[in-house]
């Protein structure tokens, strides 16, 4: 993934859907529209920006220079979330809605058309090669936006599948004819061994083409990791990360990654 570009770009809340009793959709846009750059990728990502309280910034806010020049306990906390897709005028946001805890759900869930959200990006740097034989995206519902993304870039002789792990309901995706789109539902929270077994169970096109985009849950992605290494997948052909870990915030989670414990 590229880093974020710095700046902040200031959007508002134009309006809300519910896509599932767990996933919620913000449309945000404005008159700063027009300062939101495109970078047009499947895995488009902004870091929405929060003040120390968990509440969006009314006013533009320099988030390296807070973090430079004020202790910790003044920084801003941001939170990744997947461009699921660019009109003329807005962008739309699907938020998880995992329960109480934690800053971007809980305010998603409360958020309200005119309501500001400030965020730094797009980065993100991957979309679907249209020449592989073989499309292959896993994941759960936090990496649902960019999957939908991606198999929305497909031509639509595309070959493959798509398997995404999910609460209770399916999410709405328009894929190619030759697209296998499929369902797991999680059988407990923790449960981390599901998608793996699923990807090991597929019977892939032995020398062919594939590209592979893989994220989600940090255990579950570790599991993955294995998976593809054993079915030998080339690493140039893989995308793959971890994009929240169970029982850690974001601010945890990013810090581990740059750690051992928490290295993918
Ligand atoms: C590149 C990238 C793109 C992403 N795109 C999206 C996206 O489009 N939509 C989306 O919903 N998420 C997306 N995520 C994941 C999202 O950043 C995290 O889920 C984030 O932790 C949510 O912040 P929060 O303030 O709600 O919870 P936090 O304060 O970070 O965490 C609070 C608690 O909630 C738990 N938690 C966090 N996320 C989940 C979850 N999905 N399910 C169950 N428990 C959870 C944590 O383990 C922690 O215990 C993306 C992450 C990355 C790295």
């Amino acid at each position: 993934m590229t880093r974020p570009n710095r700046p902040t770009t200031h959007l508002e809340v134009l309006g809300r859907t519910w896509l599932t009793p767990h996933m919620l959709r913000l449309v945000v846009g404005g008159p700063n529209f027009g300062a939101f750059v495109n970078a047009g990728h499947a895995d488009s990502y902004i870091k929405l920006v929060f003040d120390p309280a968990g509440r969006p910034y009314p006013t533009p806010v320099d988030v390296a220079h807070i973090r430079a020049t004020a202790p910790r306990e003044h920084w801003p906390m941001t939170r990744t979330y997947t461009v699921r897709s660019v009109d003329h005028e807005s962008i739309s946001i699907d938020f998880v809605i995992h329960g109480e805890t934690g800053i971007a759900a809980p305010w998603a869930r409360s958020a309200a058309p005119g309501d500001l959200v400030q965020f730094m990006g797009p980065g993100g740097a991957w979309s679907p090669k249209p020449e592989a034989d073989y499309h292959l995206f896993v994941g759960d519902e936090s990496a649902f936006p960019a999957i939908a993304a991606g198999v929305e870039r497909l031509p639509n002789d595309a070959r493959g599948a798509a398997i995404i792990e999910v609460d209770s309901h399916p999410l709405p995706l328009a894929a190619p004819a030759g697209m296998a789109i499929e369902w797991l539902v999680r059988r407990h929270s923790g449960d981390d061994a599901t998608l793996a077994g699923r990807v090991q169970a597929l019977d892939l096109p032995p020398g062919g083409d594939i590209s592979v985009f893989a994220h989600g849950e940090r255990e579950a992605v570790k599991r993955l990791r294995r998976v593809f290494s054993d079915l030998e997948v080339p690493r140039d052909r893989l995308s793959i990360s971890g994009y929240w870990a169970r029982g850690r915030d974001e601010d945890v989670f990013q810090a581990e990654k740059r750690t051992d414990v928490g290295r993918i």
